[in-house]
């Protein structure tokens, strides 16, 4: 079998993977920053890295996971103040939503979700570090880190850094890209943070954005780890301002292999916040697309290319979402045969060989693709070529019932890396989201609009949901 191989951003190419520790593996992905709900595009970055944990894992590593929560920046101090609450209130309601969605599209937890808040001891050892090796100059209280003063800076994202004039400086915790400045570590409070700050050796104030990364990587991986990931957004300034900040910080490697994904791009631009062109998960499921469905299209696309969503609410436009329904259709339909073939078949115990043949290539063929740089158009092909080839071995009668047993078992463990083959749980179904659609439809019906009422009854048989009209109105249930 083939070594695993990733695209290592750092070297611009691919590169056979080799962890630290042998078995073991250390992975740092950027997290969210807690002053809204994730969108879509977020969610496009923590599936690929979830695709990435379970492939390591399914390789046989052991992996040790650390994503972050940013819960003070710029955004959600301001948000926060506009709405009269404490930093910590505020951001509660979106780490609670952001965990929630997780479940929702089966993205393993990560062993450790580290708060910037709580890590603030950390990020100030880190400072005084970058101030004893001389890094750093002081403005008006505020700290910056001084570029120039790492010859290496840019190597990440292929920049830039000679000709930098002295003092061109920025403290805004996002600024514009190909921009390359001084940034800040540390920053004095000013009165838009009223009540956030933190008395410091540093003086009162709060981190920059870039170096809790540094800091919590470092606490709970070590100083030289294995992996570290994020969208290509974050490959500049972010991950090259973590770079400059570890190495200098601590004097060692800090990280093997820079893994990014491109972004979901709604007609040709990124999805986000400030383009306004973005969904939730709670948007999709209220529109009665199963987290499953987005769960499989925000997979099936290879995690260097940009993913274009096709989808418009206004004109129930969900091409993205339909083609990933019918391709997990594809598979439910030969997962329900076999079940069925499994408690019918007087076919015997025996495993024949074409079966057992198809399985064994077929393996194989799964594991490289993966091993490629995560190739899933492969790992998809070969999954959909199998459930062609084993639909016809059942319609000729080659298949025992043992076959099916192993067929089944090979897809089980195959979506161990893939996560899509299990129906939605039951706390993914939105009761609110059914009744509003309920009560919909009903409408539909009393202004004999059929086609809207036809429309919303498809919406809800996809959710998984049965309706029966009974004297007290109308119920629903499970399938
Ligand atoms: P943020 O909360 O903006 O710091 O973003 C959290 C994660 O989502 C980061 O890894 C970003 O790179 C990633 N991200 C943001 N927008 C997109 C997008 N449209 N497509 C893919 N990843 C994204
Ligand atoms: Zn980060």
């Amino acid at each position: 079998m083939d070594p695993l191989r990733f695209y290592n951003t750092l070297n611009h190419r691919k590169e056979e993977f080799r962890p630290v520790e042998p078995g073991q593996v250390r992975l740092y992905t950027c997290g969210p920053t807690v002053h809204d709900y994730a969108h879509l595009g977020n969610f496009r970055a923590y599936v690929f890295e979830d695709v990435l944990r379970r492939t390591l894992k399914f390789f046989g590593y052991r992996v040790l996971q650390v994503m972050n929560l940013t819960d003070v920046d710029d955004k959600t101090i301001r948000k926060s103040r506009e709405k009269g609450i404490s930093l910590a209130e505020y951001t509660r309601t979106y780490k609670e939503a952001f965990f929630k969605d997780l479940d929702g599209l089966r993205i393993e937890r990560a062993e450790k979700y580290p708060a910037a808040t709580d890590h603030i001891p950390e990020m100030v050892e880190l400072i005084q570090k970058l101030i004893e090796k001389g890094h750093t100059y002081e403005v008006e209280g505020s700290l910056y880190f001084r570029i120039s003063s790492f010859p290496q800076y840019g190597r990440l994202a292929n920049v830039k850094a000679e000709g930098l004039r002295a003092g061109l400086r920025v403290d805004l915790d996002e600024y514009e890209k190909e921009d390359v400045r001084d940034f800040a570590l540390w920053k004095n409070w000013t009165p838009e943070d009223g009540d956030v700050f933190w008395e410091t050796s540093l003086g009162k104030g709060r981190p920059g954005w870039h170096i809790e990364c540094s800091a919590m990587s470092t606490k709970y991986l070590g100083t030289h780890f294995d992996i570290h990931t994020g969208g290509m957004d974050n490959i500049f300034p972010h991950h090259e301002n973590e770079i400059a900040q570890s190495v200098c910080g601590y004097g060692d490697r800090f990280v093997n292999y820079w893994l990014h994904c491109a972004h979901l791009v709604v007609n040709g631009e990124k999805m986000s916040k400030s383009l306004n062109n973005f969904f939730t998960l709670r948007d999709i499921k209220d529109a009665g697309i199963s987290p499953r469905a987005v769960r499989y299209f925000l997979l099936s696309a290879h995690y260097r290319q940009p993913l274009n969503l096709v989808y418009d609410p206004a004109t129930s436009k969900t091409d993205s979402f339909d083609a990933a329904k019918g391709a997990l259709d594809r598979i439910d339909e030969l997962r329900t045969k076999l079940a069925e073939f499994k408690e019918y078949s007087v076919a015997g115990d025996q495993r024949s060989r074409s079966v057992n043949d198809l399985l064994d290539e077929s393996q194989m063929a799964f594991k490289n693709a993966l091993a490629n740089d995560l190739d899933i158009s492969g790992a998809l092909g070969v999954l959909f070529s199998l459930v062609k080839d084993v639909n016809k071995l059942l319609s000729s009668g080659e298949v025992t019932a043992a076959d099916a047993l192993a067929v089944e078992e090979r897809l089980k463990s195959w979506d161990t890396v893939l996560g899509v083959m299990e129906p939605d749980a039951e706390a993914d179904i939105d009761a609110e989201a059914i009744d509003r659609l309920i009560a919909e439809r009903n409408e539909a019906r009393k202004t004999k609009n059929f086609a809207r009422s036809d429309e919303i009854r498809k919406i809800i048989d996809d959710m998984g949901i049965i309706l029966q009209d009974t004297p007290q109105g109308v119920r629903w249930r499970r399938k």
